[in-house]
């Protein structure tokens, strides 16, 4: 065969791939839209799993009218014009693919009025085909992003979508994170109708009261508190005391300059310290923030922005577990500490 060049809707449909392995990863990209929009109020409905229908109403600044169908194109962002501005990243999205992608393996209507413009308009494209119809709508202002029939057009990537119990529980866990990294966003999850989960807004850098809300209040009453900072490098923690250890890592949430990640070198770092001070092998709990210049951590690693690499790694790792480690230190033993199964009491099912 020549070498040619892939169809745009074949291109973006390679490029989903990568971005969009499942409903939760929709859910995560047009939350962090909708938080890059300023949004204070962001609801998700969700339809049988996300197989059916994700559908997110924001209050963010919207999007004008003849940029909706640019919104919706590869390569299109309004967040980022140079290397420079790459290199310094402080916005969740940077790639201008998230959309185009969704687009391509779904059935994709955005509606959407920024403040100025006196009237909503709203978008429909299925399967990128960009016959984009735009006609006028009612909406307040923010925006309306409805995804229905995820992979319908690509069989082999919908022959591994899990159960819907399933979908659903990786949407309740990007919920989760997102809710830990942005306390001040108010943020309701429904399914099927129902609502599963409200988290209200609150003060901006003030997490308590969500990672309660997330969390349980037995956790947040019983997590070591630390806040440290070193060479432009600073960390804020929660830790689980020692009736925290879990056998699993569904209680583990870090987060790079608002960003959530499961980012090795800090998972490495901070169980490195359990370990040392108190010769936990297994799961600990925590919710861990960690700020680092944007010029010293680069996120444009992986497509979906779960990793990061820094530029001084080893500091950084060492900065968390000496960090941690103090923080345990200064704890009292197991004998001393109540109720085995804190978190699991307080946690909001
Ligand atoms: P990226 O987030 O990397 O810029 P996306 O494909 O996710 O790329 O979104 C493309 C553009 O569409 C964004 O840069 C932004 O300008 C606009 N956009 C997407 N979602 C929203 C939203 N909820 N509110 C306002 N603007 C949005
Ligand atoms: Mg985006």
């Amino acid at each position: 065969m020549p070498i040619h060049l892939l169809p745009p809707q074949l291109a973006n449909q390679i490029a989903a791939g990568e971005v969009v392995e499942r409903p939760a990863s929709v859910v995560k990209e047009l939350v962090e839209n909708s938080l890059d929009a300023g949004a204070t109020r962001i609801e998700l409905d969700i339809e049988r799993g996300g197989h059916k229908r994700i559908r997110l109403k924001d209050d963010g600044c919207g999007i004008a009218k003849d940029e909706l169908e640019l919104a919706l194109s590869r390569h299109a962002t309004s967040k980022i014009s140079s290397l420079s501005d790459l290199e310094q990243i402080l916005s969740l999205g940077f790639r201008g693919e998230a959309l185009a992608s969704i687009s391509s393996v779904s059935r994709l209507t955005l509606t959407s009025r920024p403040e100025n413009q006196q009237q909503a308009w709203q978008a429909y494209c299925e399967g990128s085909q960009m016959a984009v119809r735009v006609q006028p709508a009612a909406h307040p202002k923010g925006t309306t992003i409805d995804v229905a029939d995820l992979f319908y057009n690509t069989p082999a990537r919908r022959k591994f979508l899990r159960t819907e119990k399933t979908e659903f529980q990786h949407i309740e866990e990007t919920v989760k994170r997102i809710a830990l990294s942005h306390p001040s966003a108010a943020f309701v999850l429904r399914h099927n109708g129902k609502t599963v989960k409200r988290y209200p807004g609150g003060e901006s850098g003030n997490h308590e009261p969500r990672i309660a809300s997330v969390l349980g209040k037995k956790f947040i009453q019983n997590a070591i508190y630390l806040d440290s900072e070193y060479d432009g490098l600073q960390i804020t923690a929660w830790l689980g005391n020692q009736a925290m250890i879990r056998s699993s890592t569904d209680h583990q949430f870090s987060f790079v300059n608002g960003r959530g990640m499961r980012d090795k070198l800090i998972l490495h770092a901070i169980r490195q310290a359990y370990e040392s001070v108190w010769g936990v092998v297994e799961q600990p709990a925590f919710v861990v923030y960690l700020k680092v210049d944007p010029r010293d951590v680069d996120v444009n690693v992986h497509p979906a922005k779960n990793e990061v690499r820094f530029q001084r790694s080893r500091l950084v790792h060492d900065f968390i577990c000496k960090a941690v480690c103090e923080a345990l230190d200064s704890e009292p033993q197991q004998a001393e500490l109540g109720s085995s199964s804190a978190v699991e009491a307080g946690s909001q099912k």
